[in-house]
């Protein structure tokens, strides 16, 4: 395996967010490419594509990290506030689209919020 250059390891982290939808989690991204790239560089593009506004972060079961494409986002404006879904049954997760109302808490500022809703998902209902 020869050296792979930065914008290959970034359109290879990309590749598996076009062709899944739903998010992924670091360990499985860990799997799917550690033939072609080694933790620290999927770490390293994972947070770049973060800081950029290509995808969010945020945490699923047992703490493990997971990452979403963002619609809209951008450096300077990270607006992913919608909560997620993981299937208790199949383990997957994906963003909702829906609005959730974060409350008004006195004397505290809010940075950041974070929202797991925890179900059955459409397949596995049936
Ligand atoms: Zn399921
Ligand atoms: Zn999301």
């Amino acid at each position: 395996m020869g050296i792979i250059r930065k914008t290959q390891s970034v359109a290879l982290l990309l590749d598996e967010f076009n062709t899944n939808s739903g998010a992924i989690s670091v360990t499985t991204l860990n799997k799917r490419l550690n033939s072609n790239l080694n933790k620290s560089t999927i770490y390293r593009v994972l947070d770049k594509l973060e800081d950029d506004g290509v995808l969010h972060s945020f945490l699923g079961d047992n703490g493990i990290k997971w990452y979403a494409k963002c619609e809209g986002c951008s450096h300077d404006n990270h607006k992913d506030i919608h909560p997620h879904f993981q299937c208790v049954v199949c383990g997957k997760v994906d963003c909702l689209n829906v609005d959730i109302v974060v409350p008004k808490i006195p004397n505290r500022e809010i940075n950041s919020t974070e929202i797991l809703i925890k179900g059955k998902c459409e397949t596995c209902l049936n």
